[in-house]
């Protein structure tokens, strides 16, 4: 007999608990609240509800074993802070996109595999971890990277290293240099713009996106059609 709140048997796997039931394997489900009391008083005793009638059963199994949970790790909250990146509503991290990129972290170059994603089976892990491997290797094996245009430069005349750009950075591309001013570490930085916005120098720019440029793009789009906005 199995006692369980919830039970998911995603895919295939729906054939281990077809197979079960076949076997003459029961599955009883109690309600949220209402764990299971175990008591040893003239043998092992279980009592349980039943969350199908309602009624309390008594058990008296000879073996009462336990499953094992998986929670995510404790210091998931920790790496996620040091790392920039983002943990799901459960605590496990979260990937880039789970169709697109199932094993990207949202930062440029790290990746996620097993229980650090979620909870899976030992198949499901090895998958991923070969995944990894492939992906890691794509940009191991380079010997230059390429990265994309857009990416913020910081003019290191007007810096005065306040850190606001490393603070304000989802993707931990600014660094305070050596010569005590920023810089950005262009395969990491994703050219969302938050540091140019935040610099109290003005000294970074969107490559790209810079302000002579916009404004010529919101000239050309406020006075086409004869200059309505
Ligand atoms: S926010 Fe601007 S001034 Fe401050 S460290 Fe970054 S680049 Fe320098
Ligand atoms: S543009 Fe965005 S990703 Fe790039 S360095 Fe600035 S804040 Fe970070």
């Amino acid at each position: 007999m199995v006692l369980y709140r919830d039970i998911r048997t995603y895919g295939f796997r729906e054939v281990y608990y077809q197979q079960a039931r076949e076997a003459g394997v029961l599955f009883v489900r109690f309600p949220e609240g209402k764990e299971p009391q175990v008591s040893d008083a003239g043998g092992l005793q279980v009592k349980v509800t039943d969350a199908g009638t309602g009624r309390e059963l008594i058990l008296q199994p000879d073996w009462l074993v336990l499953s094992t949970g998986i929670a995510p790790g404790a210091d998931n909250p920790v790496f996620s802070g040091l790392m920039r990146t983002t943990l799901t509503a459960d605590g496990f991290f979260l990937e880039a996109h789970p169709k697109l990129r199932p094993v990207d972290l949202a930062n440029e170059g790290e990746f996620l595999a097993g229980l650090a994603h979620s909870p899976r089976f030992i198949d499901e892990t090895i998958a991923q971890a070969k995944a990894v491997a492939g992906r890691a290797a794509t940009v191991l094996s380079r010997a230059f990277l390429d990265i994309a245009g857009q990416v913020a430069k910081v003019d290191p005349t007007n810096c005065v290293a306040c850190a606001t750009c490393v603070k304000v950075c989802p993707y931990g591309a600014p660094m305070i240099n050596d010569l005590h001013k920023a810089e950005i570490q262009g395969a990491k930085c994703m050219g969302c713009g938050s540091c140019t916005a935040a610099c109290p120098a003005h000294t970074i720019t969107l490559q790209h996106q810079e302000c002579n440029q916009m404004t010529a793009m919101l000239d050309e789009l406020l006075v086409s059609d004869g200059g309505a906005p």
